[in-house]
């Protein structure tokens, strides 16, 4: 893969920031897997969530199987943080974004696997809540957590916070090659 070309072309996407990782240096935590399933309404009711995702154990093997990872990160202001509904509307940007990172690999040949935000809205009813599988699994991302990655101290390690401010919404998504 051409890493200079693609720097340059995500220098020109509203990033706040990207980085290129060893997928080894993230950290799996069953704690987050345990947040999904006791504090999450949407556990269960997503392929792009748990369990329909996989086990913690597979979910890792599979990240761990790809040779690099390149973490994207946006970020919005909203009025007020707190108000889940103005949060939630900055994620299709995000998600745009992330799908034009992914169009840059495509384009050098490369088919990376995505994690992103939340569980995936592409349908208006998932297909798990009808025991079908899911009508795009090329085009759905599950969500970062949902594969029990902690990515605050893979931020951490790099001097970045995952809070950028007050009533900013950061938006994560790695992208495994
Ligand atoms: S593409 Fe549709 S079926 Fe697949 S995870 Fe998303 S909402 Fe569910």
């Amino acid at each position: 893969m051409n890493r200079e070309l693609l720097e340059e072309q995500l220098a020109g996407l509203p990033l706040y920031l990207y980085d290129f990782l060893d997928p080894k240096e993230l950290e799996f935590s069953q704690r987050i897997r345990w947040i999904c399933e006791h504090e999450c309404p949407m556990y269960g009711k997503s392929w792009a969530c748990p369990p329909g995702v996989g086990s913690l154990d597979s979910c890792q093997e599979k990240c761990l199987s790809y040779g690099q990872c390149l973490m994207i990160a946006t970020i919005t202001e909203v009025a007020d943080i707190s108000d889940i509904r103005e949060t939630l509307a900055t994620r299709p940007e995000h998600e745009a974004v992330t799908n034009q990172v992914r169009d840059l690999l495509r384009q050098q040949g490369v088919e990376p696997y995505i994690l992103s935000t939340e569980a995936c809205d592409i349908c208006q009813r998932c297909a798990i809540l009808d025991g079908q599988p899911c009508r795009m699994p090329g085009k759905m991302h599950p969500c970062v957590e949902s594969h029990g990655i902690n990515v605050i101290p893979m931020l951490e390690s790099r001097g970045l916070e995952f809070q950028y401010g007050e009533n900013v919404v950061t938006w994560i998504s790695l992208l495994f090659y």
